[in-house]
């Protein structure tokens, strides 16, 4: 069982499969998250750095939450408190940290493109965690995770993502895989921040109408306003967006049905949602996050596969690590941490 592609730079790039696999992977590393003990040693000699140019909350903490329970090493690094600020570009930063022999890079970008411009440099695998407004590959996962485990499937399912479609890697992501998984997209939000061929391009339908929307779809997926991603005025205030596109309890009780509500975050409450919303039994907003873990831990699949990244430029062969298949057989297996003594494959090298 392996990934098409070694790194996750986009749902665009993933098969069905793909995703049918590091879905039901999640599925499997939820199941250890339940645990009293809720550690595996699937990324042990493993070592990984999060690279964040851009603030995160969730992402970071869910990334680290996942590394540290698989057994991975890790180091974080953070443009604002790094070198970056001095002027040292990606790619220095970048092959500075390899050459501290770190094997995966976890990286948010504000530029779009910038993980895949790494992608073409750097041997490490590489795991996109959203770049500017093109992807963010394990929000769509996590979304996707999230949609089936509260309505049970994906194919057929009816999803409208409401708000700011325009400037959100979140929207884009979605629409790629729950188009990919046979379920139903409509963009819903003011037609200012709606690309304007998005129905040819990617086979959805558009709506400018939020109350007909809802009334079509089983489940919506809110959008914050992205006002940092936007360089003109596209609205007249959030004021009167929240007129137009907010969700409100009155609104939510005038449908005929009730659907279920979600959020990536961080929420604008008052803008797009009302906290009465927001907080309510028809939201899964926190159950998202929570699943943030489980698809996280699963997304590290694709960059286990095969053999190990290439040598470094020195062109000395790396000895670290676990055989990649390990990932789900220990997961599989309920293992908990048992320390293996293996011979250590470096000794033969060091004189
Ligand atoms: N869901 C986003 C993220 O975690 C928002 C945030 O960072 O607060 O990256
Ligand atoms: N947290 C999501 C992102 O990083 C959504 C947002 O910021 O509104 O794209």
């Amino acid at each position: 069982m392996q990934l098409s592609t070694r790194n996750l730079l986009g749902i665009k790039d993933l098969t069905k499969e793909d995703i049918s696999l590091i879905l039901s992977t999640a599925e499997q590393f939820k199941e250890v998250l339940q645990r009293p003990v809720k550690k595996v040693p699937s990324l042990r000699d493993v070592t990984i750095v999060n690279l964040f140019y851009e603030n995160s909350t969730r992402t970071r903490f869910s990334f680290e939450l996942a590394e540290k329970r698989l057994s991975a090493d890790t180091i974080n690094f953070a443009a604002s408190t790094s070198s970056a600020a001095k002027g040292e570009t990606l790619l220095d930063t970048v092959n500075n940290i390899l050459s501290m022999k770190v094997d995966m890079v976890v990286m948010r970008h504000s530029a779009s493109g910038a993980p895949h411009f790494l992608a073409q440099h750097i041997p490490a695998a590489i795991i996109n965690a959203g770049d500017g407004i093109n992807e963010h590959p394990t929000q769509g996962l996590l979304d996707a995770f999230s949609i089936k485990e509260s309505t049970g499937t994906l194919e057929g399912r009816k999803v409208a993502i409401i708000g700011d479609i325009m400037h959100s890697r979140v929207a884009q992501s979605n629409i790629y895989l729950l188009k990919k998984m046979g379920a139903e997209v409509t963009v819903c939000g003011p037609p200012t921040l709606i690309p304007k061929y998005i129905s040819e391009a990617l086979g959805v339908n558009v709506s400018y109408n939020l109350k007909e929307t809802l009334e079509w779809c089983d489940v919506a997926n809110v959008l914050r306003i992205q006002l940092e991603r936007q360089n003109q005025v596209l609205f007249s205030s959030l004021r009167e967006y929240s007129l137009a596109y907010g969700i409100n309890r009155t609104l939510l009780d005038s449908l005929h049905k009730e659907i279920v509500i979600m959020h990536p975050g961080p929420i604008n409450r008052g803008v797009e949602l009302d906290s009465d919303v927001a907080d309510s039994k028809q939201s899964i907003i926190l159950q998202q996050v929570e699943n943030g873990v489980a698809v996280r831990g699963g997304s590290f699949l694709p960059s286990r596969r095969k053999s190990r990244p290439p040598p470094f430029k020195n062109g000395k062969a790396r000895t670290s690590g676990a055989p990649p298949s390990q990932f789900l057989l220990l997961i599989e297996k309920k293992a908990t941490i048992h320390p293996k003594k293996k011979p250590n494959p470096t000794r033969e090298t060091t004189k």
